[in-house]
C-alpha cells in the first residue's frame, strides 16, 4: 500500500483539515510555505498522468475540495501544484495537489 493510502486508512497519522467519503486534505509533513496542504482522492490514482474520463468526476471533486480548503484556511492568494513524474519532483505515487500559500510565493514556478 502506498504512503498516502496508509494515511487514508489511518495506518499513518496525519493532521487532517478536511475529509469526506471521496477525498482527504492534510498538512504536508515538510511544509514549503506557511500553509502547505495536500489534497488527495481516497482512491489510489498513481499520478496526474493517470487522470482520464473514467476518474474525471472524482478528480473534479478533489479540485473543488482544494478550493474550499484554501478558503477555509483564509487563503485568497495561493498556488496549486501537482508534480507528475520524477523530473517534476513527484516523490509519492498517489495523485495529490499541493496548496501553497500564507506568504508571498516565488514568482518562478521552476
Ligand atoms: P511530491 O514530492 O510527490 O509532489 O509531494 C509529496 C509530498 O508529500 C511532499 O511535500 C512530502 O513532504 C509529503 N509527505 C511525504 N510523506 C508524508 C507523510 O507521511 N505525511 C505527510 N503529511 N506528508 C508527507
Ligand atoms: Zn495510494
Amino acid at each position: 500500500m502506498c504512503i498516502f493510502c496508509k494515511i487514508v486508512s489511518g495506518e499513518i497519522p496525519s493532521t487532517k483539515v478536511y475529509e469526506d467519503e471521496l477525498c482527504l486534505a492534510f498538512r504536508d509533513i515538510n511544509p514549503q510555505a506557511k500553509v502547505h496542504i495536500l489534497v488527495i482522492p481516497k482512491e489510489h490514482i498513481p499520478a496526474f498522468s493517470a487522470i482520464n474520463e473514467g476518474n474525471a468526476a472524482l478528480v473534479a471533486h478533489v479540485l473543488v475540495t482544494a478550493a474550499k480548503v484554501a478558503a477555509q484556511e483564509g487563503l485568497e492568494s495561493y498556488r496549486v501544484v501537482s508534480n507528475c513524474g520524477p523530473d517534476a519532483g513527484q516523490t509519492v505515487e498517489h495523485l495529490h495537489f499541493h496548496i501553497l500559500g500564507g506568504e508571498k510565493l516565488s514568482e518562478k514556478m521552476v
